[in-house]
């Protein structure tokens, strides 16, 4: 079948809207570690997954999966030493208090509980999110999905304007005012609430804002807003979805933005591609969230989430992914910058190059004077990318960052494979605009 045949196909049985990366869509057959391969045979270098941290099709997760779906898998009405096993693992990667865990199938799910469980522990209702947010797709989680700061929302969820350094609220403070701005943000939705009859049930972000665009924020914002939302009586949940599992050479985003959350949300790598997904918190909001809403999830908390969710903490132990994350990440984003700073052909176009671990963003802009968001550009470079065998996108609050999110096992001599297909790439365009 040609790839117009599978696109007319996928719009016949999937829907029109159901979207597909690049200008040519990639038909890919099989993964290998960082590795995917098309139909064609044609070999691609992962640069955006995060969710097969350890490697598409990781034999010691597929053996340990198979193992379990060929031993036993049920729901979770039943008593099942695996979870239990994997319950007390991925707490102990976890600040101390954080002490119990609600497993899920999907992100969205887990914010759904992290809402409920503040929701139940605060008798609140009023959230705050980011104006360029996504924490998923169900009817209450969606709500928080690019919610509009002007005209200022009125109900029960309310957004400030993302913090950041590279566009700011307000042009020419230092950091530290700048940081100060974006917190009176906070509290002026804060006392909104109070003004409105709302209770206040807390702030709910990504600690890194990976869907905003993964911007430079304002040192100290994060703990303090998350002082701010405790002093007012609410919870401040650190959705991890994409920042934890070693994104950032830590284990959790919390750690680098040096907070501490009353409720996790953890999904996307955990499962290495296996459905497996998690919100956590101390033991007094866990056990009024399970009493209070008898909590049950056919598929979550199963032997084979169980399963697969070891096998994946042991390859990312045992591998020091997290310290490779790091160094890598490092290596590659300063390469990135050093382009920008050696003002390398075509270079004007990147604005910024932002990065957190194996992390990196690069803001592609129509020039530096306007600083005007280049999202045709980014789409234009990543199909150059792809046509070179390597497989990222754009995203970000514009659509204008190039976002390069390899699985965690993406080592050294990928990443100078990368920049040397990222250097060519960039030369091209400025030669061909
Ligand atoms: N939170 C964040 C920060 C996300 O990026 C996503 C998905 N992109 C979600 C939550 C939702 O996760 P899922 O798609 O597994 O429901």
């Amino acid at each position: 079948m040609t790839i117009q045949e599978l696109i007319d196909r996928r719009n016949r049985l999937l829907g029109k809207g159901a979207a597909l990366f690049y200008r040519t869509p990639v038909h890919i057959v099989r993964g290998d570690g960082i590795y995917l391969y098309d139909s064609d045979g044609k070999q691609y270098i992962d640069m955006y997954n995060n969710v097969p941290c350890v490697g598409h099709a990781n034999p010691h997760v597929v053996e340990a999966m198979a193992l379990q779906a060929g031993t036993l898998n049920v729901h979770s009405r039943y008593l099942h030493e695996g979870i239990l096993d994997y319950a007390e693992r991925i707490l102990g990667h976890h600040h101390d208090s954080i002490t119990q865990v609600v497993f899920t199938c999907s992100g969205t799910e887990a914010n759904e509980v992290a809402i409920l469980m503040a929701q139940h522990a605060t008798g609140g209702r009023g959230f705050i999110c980011t104006d360029a947010a996504y924490h998923g797709n169900s009817a209450q989680v969606r709500k928080l999905t690019r919610v509009t700061t002007s005209p200022r929302n009125a109900g029960e969820i309310r957004a400030i304007p993302y913090p950041q350094t590279y566009r700011p609220i307000v042009e020419g403070l230092s950091e530290t005012e700048l940081c100060q701005a974006y917190l009176a943000e906070v509290q002026i939705l804060i006392d909104s609430f109070k003004a409105d009859g709302i209770i206040f049930a807390g702030m709910l972000v990504c600690p890194i804002l990976a869907n905003e665009g993964l911007p430079d924020i304002p040192k100290g914002f994060m703990k303090e807003a998350a002082k701010l939302v405790r002093e007012a009586g609410g919870l401040f949940i650190s959705d991890e979805v994409q920042a934890g599992m070693c994104r950032t050479g830590r284990w959790w985003g919390y750690e680098v933005m040096d907070f501490v959350p009353d409720i996790v949300t953890m999904g996307k790598p955990m499962g290495n591609g296996y459905p497996l997904a998690a919100a956590a918190a101390n033991e007094k909001i866990v056990n009024r969230f399970r009493q209070q809403t008898h909590y049950f999830n056919t598929f979550a908390s199963s032997p084979v989430q169980a399963a697969v969710g070891n096998a994946v903490l042991d390859e990312i132990e045992n591998r020091k992914l997290d310290l490779q994350a790091a160094s890598v990440g490092k290596t590659l984003s300063n390469k990135l910058k050093n382009l920008v700073a050696t003002k390398a052909p075509g270079s004007e176009v990147m604005g910024d190059v932002r990065s957190q671990g194996l992390f990196i963003g690069v803001e592609w802009i129509t020039d530096p004077e306007s600083r005007s968001p280049d999202r045709q550009g980014a789409i234009d470079m990543a199909n150059k990318l792809k046509d070179k065998g390597f497989l990222l996108s754009n995203a970000g609050a514009n659509g204008n960052i190039i976002k390069i999110r390899p699985p965690l096992v993406f080592e050294q001599h990928h990443a100078d494979l990368f920049f040397s297909a990222f250097s060519q790439a960039l030369e091209e365009m400025w030669m061909s605009p």
